[in-house]
């Protein structure tokens, strides 16, 4: 039996001496393949928080990682004083040492053999960042020795910069607080590169013992760990007496604070945009977001008298095309929906497009800056626009139109210069949500009846500043180092200057209100727009640097009286101006399109021979294009001027021709209203008159001077009356007017509802050739 034991023994000794160089060459072989591959791609692949910072890398907002823990992306190095806190805490030697240090960590071995358990770790940064990327896994022999060997392939692949910047994004700060981003924003409200020395040192000696940072509790413990890293870092020769003296009279923070949440809309949209767990630079401006933020909140406790729940205002650079401040909605617990980003919420228009049909319509040609615009009740197949305050100018300058923001000189543009050409206008100037055919919207577009949001509101007017002021337009952005492509001009700049110049002469709030502190003397483009049934209530600045523009509604669409751009949108605006410092500059105008001509100054066209009172003013020069005056013409009459001649009547030379100002009649109907100075012509002296002077139609019911008693239901409202006229011609169609009051038109069968108040009145009808007839009644 020994025998054979000892053969078997003798026989694995001869294998042995045969083989084991081969087996020491394939151990190794398994080692070296073992090592090169024992550290995995990503070290660390942790969810991070999304943090949007401002344009200056300040916080603005930070959402917890889906694990629950506070842990923003990975640093790519550790600023200065942290660095060498870190480093003189945890690992003196790191610098020099290959990713172990052998000596300590002999030393730790013969003192954790004497004491029967692992008492002292002797882990270097290197080892410790494999502790953090294998979780914390419990401290064992076997466990140490493969720290070791990953530690020793980590410093092969990482630089010391990379390693120490695991350390610092991984390591734990306390309760639910990874890395030093998270925990120098958490416990001291700022970036790791503002902490000082004092911070710095404090965060050092967290990850040893994050324990010490319970509230209340541990304070004294953690102070004297600070301090003793304060002195060391004293010692080395890294800080002065003074700076050591000043770090120790710093306190140790208190419990983490809540991160603040100053653009939560803005991350929202971002988050949305599929940019979960990253790290954002946006372009917005903390100190300016902040204060219009305030603003908003303040505005709202005006507007909450009147149920009007919610707002969202934009201010964007014109030069840079950055967004500085977005304040998507009115940052309250007590404000419903407030979730709801309104900056991109698409809501109806309003008038707040008329400027731009304006500038396109000056581009055509087919207005000049004066020219005027009908202002009569009007009726575009079937659509009837009415002017907010249901009154007529009968005629009305088109700047002056604009300044009024009058519906109907703007639905007579619009379907002068053509709705297909301004739809395809909005898609150029990125009115994305307007994506229905131009048909479906109709003339309707310039009043409201497309729903644009508050972004493309600015990026729109963002881009016609640009184009202005440098000759191409980006538009506006929102992240650092992402702005659009340049696109090129899209409206002539001289269009564009008549433009922002009319949008000057807008009222400005009157003095009553809480807005007049705004410097009147600073040159401001602005309009206002009001959306059908007081729902939407817009307003919008420019200014060669900046856009700023407001919306305020119920996020739910509930109209409210009073929801108007002028009295809840324009009082915001102007606060939200007061708040940025505007250099007084203006647009430069572009004199290389312009061209002066002399223009008739009642009609505001290009003068014709018999204009009498003209003025030479700068204009577009498309507008060179436009017609001639038509209402100045040469009338005969007779020598005292009293009656109109002709031929028929008078001999040609005992005629006087005067030049007269003559406007379509029904148009002068209401402009004389407006325009005392306004003469008629002269009548038709008898015997001479071309044409029948009889009136066209007559009014049956009511008739002149009656008492018309009416029955009242329960709430005291009377009863209609039907208002009828006899019209000779089919073809006449009448306007009707209820104390100059518009009612409607009618054609055919001349008959109108109405329903009169208690007391006199005076009902008119006008026919399209200005014949009018007027009755008075009274209700008892
Ligand atoms: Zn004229």
């Amino acid at each position: 039996m020994d025998a054979m034991i000892a053969f078997f023994v003798a026989r694995l000794l001869q294998l042995w001496k045969i083989y084991r160089r081969k087996l020491f060459l394939f151990l190794t072989a398994v080692f070296v393949i073992w090592f090169v591959d024992c550290l995995p791609d990503r070290l660390f692949d942790d969810p991070t928080s999304t943090v949007l910072l401002d344009k200056n890398g300040k916080l603005l907002n930070a959402t917890i990682a889906n694990d629950g823990q506070w842990r923003f992306r990975p640093r790519e190095k550790v600023p200065y004083k942290l660095a060498v806190s870190m480093i003189q805490f945890e690992d003196r030697q790191f610098l020099s040492h290959s990713g172990v240090n052998f000596t300590s960590l002999g030393r730790a071995f013969f003192q954790n053999l004497s004491s029967g358990r692992v008492v002292s770790g002797a882990s270097t940064i290197s080892m410790q960042v494999i502790r953090l990327m294998e979780k914390n896994p419990p401290r064992t022999y076997s466990q140490k020795a493969y720290e070791v060997f990953l530690a020793l392939r980590l410093e092969m692949s990482y630089s010391k910069k990379e390693i120490l910047a695991m350390y610092a994004s991984n390591a734990p700060f306390g309760g639910n607080i990874v890395g030093v981003d998270a925990a120098a924003w958490r416990y001291f409200n700022r970036s790791p590169e503002k902490l000082s020395w004092a911070e710095s040192a404090t965060l050092a000696v967290l990850p040893n013992a994050p324990g010490l940072i319970h509230p209340g509790r541990n304070r004294e413990a953690l102070t004297k760990k600070r301090n003793r890293l304060l002195k060391r870092l004293y010692t080395c020769g890294v800080i002065n007496k003074t700076e050591y003296e000043l770090a120790l009279i710093e306190q140790i923070p208190d419990r983490p604070a809540a991160l603040q949440q100053k653009a939560s809309h803005l991350m929202q949209r971002f988050v949305s945009e599929g940019k979960k767990g990253q790290t954002i630079t946006s372009t917005v401006d903390i100190d300016l977001q902040t204060k219009v933020a305030n603003e908003l909140l303040m505005h709202h406790a005006y507007l909450a008298k009147n149920h009007i729940e919610n707002g969202a205002v934009i201010v964007a650079s014109v030069k840079t095309g950055e967004v500085l401040a977005y304040v998507g909605n009115i940052s309250s617990p007590d404000v419903d929906e407030t979730y709801v980003d309104c900056a991109v919420a698409p809501r109806s228009s309003g008038s707040v497009l008329k400027p731009m049909l304006y500038a396109k319509s000056l581009e055509a040609g087919i207005i000049t800056p004066k020219m005027l615009l009908p202002d009569v009740p009007s009726k575009f197949g079937n659509f009837s626009p009415l002017n907010y305050a249901e009154t007529y100018d009968g005629y009305v300058p088109a700047n002056d139109a604009l300044a009024r923001s009058l519906n109907i000189p703007f639905v007579y543009l619009l379907n002068n210069y053509g709705l297909g050409k301004f739809h395809r206008n909005l898609q150029q100037y990125g009115f994305h949500t307007i994506n229905r055919p131009s048909r479906h919207y109709g003339l309707s577009l310039i009043l409201g009846g497309a729903e644009i949001s508050l972004e493309n509101l600015t990026n729109g007017y963002t881009r016609m500043a640009q184009e202005l002021s440098m000759g191409k337009s980006n538009g506006i952005y929102l992240e650092q180092n992402q702005p659009l492509a340049d696109v090129s001009c899209r409206t002539n700049p001289a269009a564009l200057f008549e433009m922002f110049e009319a949008m000057t002469q807008l009222k400005r709030p009157g003095s009553d209100r809480h807005w007049e502190l705004f410097d009147s003397s600073q040159k401001i483009a602005w309009k206002t727009g009001t959306s059908f049934g007081f729902r939407d209530a817009w307003s919008i600045a420019i200014t060669p640097e900046y856009v700023v523009s407001v919306w305020v509604g119920n996020a739910d669409g509930e109209g409210r009286p009073g929801l108007t751009g002028f009295q809840a949108a324009a009082p915001l605006l102007f606060r939200v101006l007061d708040q940025i410092s505007i250099n007084g500059e203006w647009f430069e105008a572009p004199k290389q399109e312009q061209t002066s001509i002399p223009i008739c100054r009642e009609s505001g066209m290009r003068a014709n021979e018999f204009c009498i009172d003209q003025q030479v003013i700068s204009v577009p020069k498309t507008c060179v294009e436009n017609r001639s005056c038509p209402y100045h013409i040469p009338i005969h009459v007779d020598p005292s001027e009293s009656f109109r001649v002709s031929d028929k009547c008078m001999d040609i030379f005992e005629m006087n021709h005067p030049v007269w100002f003559v406007l379509p009649p029904l148009n002068a109907h209401y402009y004389r209203l407006h325009h005392p100075n306004y003469k008629d012509l002269p009548p038709w002296m008898e015997g001479c008159a071309q044409q029948s002077t009889q009136a066209s139609f007559s009014i049956r019911y009511p008739r002149n001077d009656v008492r018309i008693s009416l029955s009242r239901d329960l709430k005291g409202s009377t009863g209609e009356i039907i208002v009828e006229a006899y019209a000779r011609s089919k073809s006449t169609v009448l306007y009707w007017h209820l104390d100059n009051h518009f009612l409607g038109t009618t054609s055919t069968f001349h008959q109108m509802n109405c329903s009169p108040r208690q007391g006199k009145h005076q009902l008119t009808a006008i026919d399209q050739e200005g014949a009018t007839q007027t009755i008075s009644f009274e209700v008892i």
